[in-house]
């Protein structure tokens, strides 16, 4: 992607500028609520904040931000729980949709390598020894790797990978960080 006209945002938590795409981006509902725009589909002026507990956690002890996004949270994790959940949603749509067009393979087999995929997505599951044998193989190819959320394992997920050419490859692979980033251990909550 062309980084000169990729548009970037500050996050309202670190205050440090970043590209829009791997920020979650909020929208005040007229009900002066902050909603979480997941696809980036809502109008209106947003705020952004990096996918990471730190910054969820320097939000909430700002004064303004905490009055804007946690008013009807208690906690930095019940916040981070409920955009996972949707995030998830949007991650598993896009997967069967990948699916369904004939985009999704088997990392292992041999008609889909890692370098003839734009994602590999590895399971929680898998041995060490085979994730550690993914993670070279994806690197040596400069695929994108990340780790499948538990919950979407299923039978033939263990090591899925998405063929180049995908249309939401990009989409994906932003959701599939930012809940990766969500899901690491920030500061204690
Ligand atoms: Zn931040």
């Amino acid at each position: 992607m062309d980084s000169k006209h990729r548009p970037y945002r500050m996050c309202i938590g670190c205050r440090k500028a970043r590209p829009k795409d791997e920020l979650l981006r909020f929208v005040k509902s007229d009900e002066g609520q902050a909603v979480f725009d997941a696809d980036c589909s809502r109008g209106g002026r947003g705020f952004y904040l990096c996918p990471g507990p730190a910054c969820f956690e320097q939000a909430h002890r700002n004064r303004k931000t905490r009055a804007a996004y946690f008013r009807t949270r208690d906690t930095v994790r019940e916040a981070i729980v409920e955009i996972q959940e949707t995030i998830l949603k949007f991650i598993e749509k896009d997967l069967i949709l990948c699916k369904k067009t004939g985009y999704l393979g088997d990392a292992r087999d041999e008609e889909t390598p890692p370098g003839e995929s734009e994602l590999v997505l590895v399971a929680a599951e898998r041995s060490p020894e085979e994730k550690g044998e993914m993670h070279t193989a994806a690197h040596s190819s400069q695929t994108r790797i990340f780790s499948l959320p538990a919950s979407l394992g299923g039978p033939a997920g263990c090591c899925a990978a998405v063929r180049k050419g995908f249309p939401l490859a990009n989409r994906l692979a932003m959701n599939l960080q930012k809940y990766e980033m969500l899901s690491s251990k920030g500061p204690a909550l």
